[in-house]
């Protein structure tokens, strides 16, 4: 079940990219800027010009011959696909049956949260290249609060990423007076400073307009923390380090 597939993309892993978005993820993080890639059913977006369909069947080997059509392209451009969601992992079965379709004929890459079984984060590492892996709190309490789970899982499989020699980039979304704290960004720092294949650590702003599209799935957009509030970059943690940070 994807939602899009998204060409020429340059943020998401290196060179140019299709970027291929898989409905559904067990997350709600307060901040979510994918509303329509929570359930992993279709659903009518509501817009202003009319209603439209979000989410369509596919099946791994249509979608496989889709991407492999510009196996030359990616190639040329050291480019690939990134898969992301919603939450990518949350369909690793058809996710596998693809990968094992394209890969190692194109550069794969997943964009995920993280939160899977142990069993089904090796099984997807196996066809990877590449990860763009994200560390939304490292306090359990304050990841459950403000996404709905909590973030062991995610550290299992970060651990388990740091022993594979695949390489990665963290990625936090800043958001304000949740995790844009010294204590936190410290604690980020000290779970990965010591990996071999961690390219950088990326730190997103929150982006204000995050809501804008709630709407239209017939979600209310309302998080608990001050949505006016610039987050702070606080990068000396992860310089001091010796970590590559790019703030964005
Ligand atoms: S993990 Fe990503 S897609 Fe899922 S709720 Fe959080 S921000 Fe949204």
């Amino acid at each position: 079940m994807i939602f899009s597939i998204e060409e020429f993309a340059i943020n998401d892993g290196p060179g140019i990219r299709t970027t291929v978005f898989l409905k559904g993820c067990p997350l709600r993080c307060e901040w979510c800027h994918n509303p329509e890639g929570l359930s992993p059913m279709p659903q009518l977006l509501q817009k202003k010009d009319g209603a439209e369909m979000c989410g369509k069947e596919i099946e791994a080997e249509e979608l496989a011959n889709t991407l492999l059509r510009n196996k030359k392209i990616f190639n040329l451009n050291k480019g690939g696909v990134t898969f992301t969601g919603g939450e990518p992992l949350m369909q690793a079965d058809f996710l596998c049956e693809v990968l094992g379709l394209i890969h190692p004929h194109i550069h794969c890459a997943i964009e995920t949260s993280g939160y899977s079984s142990e069993i089904t984060f090796k099984k997807v590492l196996k066809n990877m290249d590449f990860v763009l892996f994200d560390c939304k709190h490292t306090d359990d309490a304050l990841h459950r609060k403000y996404t709905g789970v909590s973030n062991q899982p995610i550290l299992n499989n970060l651990q388990l990423l740091k022993e594979s020699a695949i390489e990665f980039v963290l990625r936090i979304p800043l958001i304000p007076g949740v995790n844009d704290t010294e204590e936190n960004i410290l604690a980020v720092s000290d779970l990965i400073f010591d990996a071999p294949n961690l390219q950088r650590v990326e730190l997103l702003r929150y982006n204000k307009v995050a809501g804008a599209k709630y709407g239209m799935v017939g979600l209310e957009y309302k998080p608990s923390f001050d949505t006016e509030a610039e987050p702070h970059p606080i990068t000396k943690p992860l310089i001091d380090a010796g970590i590559k940070v790019l703030v964005l």
